[in-house]
C-alpha cells in the first residue's frame, strides 16, 4: 500500500476523516463522465438525449429571436446553421444507435461521436470547415450542459467514495451525498463557500488542496484528514489503522459534546445570557440531539430542500418537511430562510437563467418575488407548519424596503386565504430579513421599523462589501469578515436594531468563531447561529467573557484601519482571556 505514499497540505473545508478509494470527476467546458448504465435504463438515457436536444433547439430558437432584434435578420441567419446540426437525424439516430448497442451513457456517447466527426474537419485548412466545426462545437455544449446534471445524478458510487474534483457546487454535494459519497476533495472554492457550508453541515470531511483532481490518480487508496486540511495519498498500513482509530474517536465526539452542553448554558463571567443557535441545512445526524437540548435554529437553509428535490416541491411535501422540523424542536424556535436560490446554489432548471455575474443577479428574494408562483406555495407551506407559534420567517438578499413590503403583502394575502379556508398557522408569526447586502445595513434604521426581527449574515455581508467572491481561491487573501469594512457594516445594523428594540443575531460562519465572540457580546448581538459543530466549544468560550471589559473592545477594534489591526488586537484579547480562570 505505500510505495507512492505522498501527504498533501490543503486547507480544511469541514472536518473528519474518511479512509477511501479516489474517484475523479474531470471537469471539461462541461464535465462527462462514463457511465455503463443497465438494459432497462436504455430507454430513460435516449429519453434524456432527446430531452437535452429538445432544449438545445428551443434555446438556440429564442437566441434567434433575440439577435434578430438586437442586430437584424441577417446575422441571425447564424444561427440556421447550428439548427440544422443540432436536429441533424441521421446524426441523433447514431448516438441513439451506440447508446442502446454499447450500454453508455448519452453525453459520453454523444461527445465521443462529434469527436469523431469533427476531427478530420478540424484538419481542414477551407474556411467554411473551420466555421463548421464553431458551429458542432456550440451545439455540442449545449447539448452536453444539458446532458451533464442528468449523469451527474447518474453516476453510482462504489462504497467508501471518496470524491475529487476541480469544484463542486453544493447541489453536487448533496447529491452525492445521497449516494453515500464519504469525502470530498476540491481545488477551488472557499471555506466560506455554499460548498463548504453544506459539507459541514452534513459532517462529511472535505479539503481544498491545488490541482488534486489532476495529481490524485482514480482508485488510489487515500486518507482525508478534514480537521487538520490533509491527504495521504497510497497511506502505509500504519497510517490507515492509525486514522482509523482517530476516526472512531472523533465520530461521536461532536454529538457527545453537543449531549453536554446543558452542563455548559452560555452566560458570561458577569452574568449575561447569550443565545446559542444552530443553522441548518437538510435533517442531519444531530437534530434529535440539538433539539432534546432546546438549541433554537437560527437559520434553516430552506434552498437545500429544493436542492434534494431537484426542483420545487409541491406544498404538501414542503408542509411535510417543515411540520416535521418545527415538531422536532417543538421546544425552542426555527427560524426557516425562504429558498435563497441563484448563484451558486441553483440546478439546470429552466426557471433558472445562466447569468455572466450569478452573485450580483437572480438571487434570493429578487428571485422568489418575480417566481410568485412558488414563493406563496413556500410561504403557505411555512404558514402551515407555524401552528405550534415556534416559527419565524427570515428572508435573504433583502437590499430594499419594497422588496420587504412586497414579501409582507404576499404573506397577509396567503394568511388572509388560510383563515377563509380554515386552515391554522400563527397569525402572529414573526418576519425578518437577512441583513448581507451593504445597502441593507445601511438603511438598517429603516428596514427595522419594518421587520420583526434581523440577522446577518456575515458571509455574504463581507463578499459584497468587499467584492471578492466567497467561493473564487484567487480572491480568498481579500475576502474576510474581519475587514473594518465589513465590522462596521455590522454594528450599524446592531445598532439600529438595538434603537428600534428588533432582535438581531448573526448567523454567517463567524458567529461560531472564538476571535469574533467577544466583539459580537461587546456589541450587544442578541443570537448567535452557526453550524452545529461549533456549538460546544463557543459555549465554553463565553463563561470566560466580561460583558463590560468586551464594550471598550468595540470602540477600539471599529476604528482599527485594516484586517491586520483587528485580529491583532482580537488575538490579543483572546490571549488575555485564556488565562482568566472560568
Ligand atoms: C450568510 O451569507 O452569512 C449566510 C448565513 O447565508 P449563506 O451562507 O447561506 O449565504
Ligand atoms: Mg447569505
Amino acid at each position: 500500500m505505500n510505495d507512492r505514499r505522498r501527504v498533501i497540505k490543503g486547507t480544511s473545508i469541514s472536518a473528519g476523516i474518511a479512509l477511501g478509494q479516489a474517484r475523479v470527476v474531470i471537469p471539461g467546458e462541461v464535465e462527462i463522465v462514463e457511465v455503463t448504465i443497465a438494459a432497462s435504463r436504455v430507454k430513460d438515457e435516449i429519453a434524456a438525449l432527446d430531452r437535452a436536444i429538445a432544449r438545445t433547439v428551443e434555446e438556440l430558437r429564442a437566441l434567434r429571436v433575440s439577435a434578430g432584434k438586437k442586430i437584424g435578420g441577417p446575422v441571425a441567419k447564424i444561427f440556421d446553421a447550428q439548427f440544422l446540426i443540432a436536429e441533424d437525424q441521421e446524426f441523433i439516430k447514431t448516438v441513439r444507435d451506440q447508446i442502446a448497442a454499447q450500454r453508455r451513457n448519452a453525453a459520453f456517447v454523444y461527445h465521443r461521436l462529434v469527436q469523431h466527426t469533427t476531427a478530420p474537419l478540424k484538419q481542414s485548412q477551407d474556411v467554411y470547415m473551420q466555421r463548421m466545426v464553431v458551429d458542432i462545437e456550440a451545439v455540442t455544449e449545449k447539448v452536453l450542459s444539458h446532458l451533464a446534471g442528468h449523469d451527474r445524478s447518474e453516476l453510482t458510487l462504489a462504497a467508501n467514495t471518496i470524491l475529487i474534483g476541480k469544484m463542486f457546487t453544493p447541489n453536487d454535494i448533496v447529491s452525492y451525498r445521497e449516494r453515500r459519497a464519504i469525502g470530498f476533495l476540491v481545488s477551488e472554492g472557499g471555506p466560506d463557500s455554499h460548498m463548504a457550508l453544506i459539507a459541514r453541515s452534513l459532517l462529511v470531511p472535505a479539503v481544498l488542496a491545488e490541482n488534486v483532481w489532476q495529481t490524485i490518480p482514480n482508485d488510489c487508496p487515500i486518507i482525508v484528514d478534514g480537521t487538520a486540511g490533509e491527504i495521504i495519498v497510497h497511506p502505509t498500513e500504519k497510517d490507515w489503522s492509525e486514522y482509523q482509530k482517530r476516526k472512531k474517536r472523533l465520530g461521536p465526539a461532536i454529538v457527545t459534546r453537543i449531549k453536554q452542553l446543558t452542563r455548559i448554558p452560555p452566560v458570561t463571567a458577569d452574568g449575561m445570557e447569550i443565545t446559542v443557535a444552530a443553522n441548518l441545512t437538510l435533517p442531519g445526524p444531530a437534530d434529535d440531539i440539538l433539539a432534546g437540548q432546546k438549541i433554537p435554529v437560527g437559520l434553516y437553509r430552506t434552498e437545500f430542500l429544493y436542492m434534494a428535490h431537484r426542483g420545487f416541491p409541491d406544498e404538501d411535501v414542503q408542509f411535510q418537511y417543515f411540520d416535521r422540523i418545527a415538531a422536532r424542536f417543538a421546544d425552542t424556535t426555527v427560524v426557516f430562510r425562504t429558498f435563497d436560490l441563484g448563484y451558486d446554489k441553483s440546478i439546470s432548471d429552466r426557471n433558472w437563467p445562466q447569468e455572466d455575474n450569478p452573485a450580483l443577479g437572480w438571487r434570493g428574494i429578487r428571485a422568489m418575488l418575480e417566481l410568485d408562483g412558488y414563493f406563496k406555495t413556500q410561504l403557505r407551506a411555512i404558514l402551515r407548519a407555524s401552528t405550534r407559534r415556534n416559527v419565524k420567517i427570515l428572508l435573504p438578499m433583502v437590499t430594499e424596503v419594497s422588496e420587504v413590503e412586497r414579501a409582507r403583502k404576499l404573506i397577509a394575502q396567503i394568511k388572509f386565504a388560510l383563515t377563509r379556508e380554515r386552515v391554522p398557522f400563527d397569525p402572529n408569526i414573526e418576519v425578518g430579513i437577512m441583513v448581507e447586502v451593504p445597502a441593507a445595513a445601511m438603511i438598517a434604521e429603516t428596514l427595522a421599523t419594518r421587520v420583526d426581527f434581523m440577522s446577518i449574515g456575515t458571509n455574504d455581508l463581507a463578499q459584497y462589501a468587499l467584492a471578492a467572491d466567497r467561493a473564487n481561491r484567487k480572491v480568498a487573501h481579500l475576502y474576510n469578515p474581519y475587514h473594518p469594512s465589513v465590522l462596521q457594516l455590522i454594528s450599524m445594523t446592531v445598532t439600529a436594531c438595538k434603537k428600534h428594540r428588533r432582535p438581531v443575531s448573526i448567523c454567517g460562519e463567524m458567529a461560531g468563531d472564538m476571535l469574533a465572540l467577544p466583539l459580537f457580546i461587546g456589541m450587544d448581538v442578541d443570537v448567535l447561529s452557526m453550524s452545529p459543530a461549533r456549538i460546544f466549544d463557543l459555549c465554553r468560550a463565553v463563561k470566560k467573557i466580561d460583558s463590560s471589559v468586551v464594550r471598550h473592545l468595540v470602540g477600539v477594534v471599529l476604528s482599527s484601519g485594516s484586517v491586520k489591526e483587528v485580529l491583532t488586537t482580537l488575538e490579543d484579547f483572546k490571549r488575555a482571556s485564556e488565562k482568566r480562570k472560568p
